[in-house]
């Protein structure tokens, strides 16, 4: 089979939540925007809410549907883009709740669905989503008459502990809400780490419990298995791919693997920039990574491998992203729909 297998291990996912959450003394929830970092939100889910988190966040309503159906009824679903215009029935029908990010999103909602549950995001200097201080205070009361079940604000620099910017966005988000008798919520992964001051009643993190950073304990969640199609030796000065990007200084072996990046290997992993595993021994990567194959340089193995690994415990999505020049959520969120999943744990 040329199928490439992904295989999604749910104990070091709750391992990394669990571990998260024993650095806090609140609430830990999990956020399973872009399908659960493109793992399956709804087998993230699941698993999460079997260990205990009892609150999910999502980017847009539908992916709230998708989420309430593998979930079922019970666990809070969030959803960071709000109210808009349209959601009014899909927000009621599957139970979420929307983090309101503007007046106009809070009219919208407390006309189409009053009494239903609902969450504010403020903007505490990140200029994204959520409604700035003036905003606020025009609406503060009002808001609050309808009994939010969240504030909530975002860091714009949490992955580096020194940035000022983290004490800014804290003091600010204080400022903002101080004194409110409604759950607060500023981190995501970076800012839960960044400590206790950070924590208020709930934390929010994403990226950790898929085992990226900047969680340096995470447990690597995900291993990419590619299977060889073809090997072939060659002789000194022969090339290998597109453009003759490589060529054999020594005679040498090539393994030929079915992924590229169609399947979220992005080409800037080519010419070397990265290894892929025959168990723990790694084989560079030989030439260019075209759409759907990768060329690996395997003349020192000694035997002819089945497949080769390119995500494992040695190589993680941080290492891939650091040689493809992104950042390990690029590089999980664009891992492809070509391969074969399987959940273990
Ligand atoms: C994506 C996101 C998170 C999770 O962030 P991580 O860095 O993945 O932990 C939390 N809150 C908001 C508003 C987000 O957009």
């Amino acid at each position: 089979m040329s199928t490439a297998k992904l295989t999604i291990n749910l104990d070091a996912l709750v391992t990394n939540w669990r571990n998260l959450d024993a650095l806090t003394n609140c609430e830990t929830a999990a956020v399973v925007k872009a399908n659960g970092y493109g793992l399956d939100a709804g087998r993230v889910g699941q698993a999460l809410a079997k260990a205990g988190a009892r609150n999910f966040f999502v980017a847009i309503a539908e992916e709230g549907v998708a989420l309430r159906r593998a979930l079922g009824p019970g666990p809070g679903i969030s959803v960071f883009a709000g109210h808009m215009e349209g959601d009014a029935k899909l927000l009621r029908d599957f139970q979420l709740t929307p983090m309101l990010n503007s007046l106009d999103q809070m009219l919208r909602h407390f006309e189409s669905l009053p009494g239903h549950a609902f969450g504010v995001q403020l903007d505490s200097g990140m200029n994204r989503l959520g409604m700035e201080a003036a905003e606020w205070a025009a609406v503060r009361d009002i808001a609050l008459g309808q009994g939010p079940v969240l504030v909530m604000s975002h860091l714009a620099c949490a992955d580096e502990p020194s940035h000022p910017m983290n004490a800014q966005q804290l003091q600010t988000f204080s400022e903002l809400t101080d004194g409110l008798d409604v759950p607060r919520s500023l981190s995501a992964t970076g800012g839960l780490l960044l400590g206790r001051n950070y924590h208020f009643d709930l934390c929010r993190p994403g990226i950790g419990l898929y085992g990226g950073q900047p969680f340096g304990d995470a447990l690597p969640v995900a291993q990419l298995d590619l299977p060889v199609i073809q090997i072939r030796d060659l002789d000194v000065g022969e090339t290998v791919g597109y453009g003759n990007a490589w060529s054999a200084q020594r005679p040498s072996r090539i393994a030929t693997v079915a992924a590229g990046y169609a399947d979220g290997l992005h080409r800037a992993l080519g010419n070397g920039g990265i290894s892929v595993f025959a168990g723990d021994t790694p084989c560079p990567v030989a030439g260019r990574v075209s759409m759907d194959l990768i060329t690996v340089d395997i003349t020192d193995l000694p035997d002819s491998p089945s497949h080769l690994t390119i995500l494992n415990e040695q190589q993680t999505v941080d290492m891939l992203a650091d040689a493809g020049g992104t950042i390990g959520y690029e590089i999980l969120t664009s891992l492809g729909s070509r391969y074969a999943r399987s959940y273990t744990g």
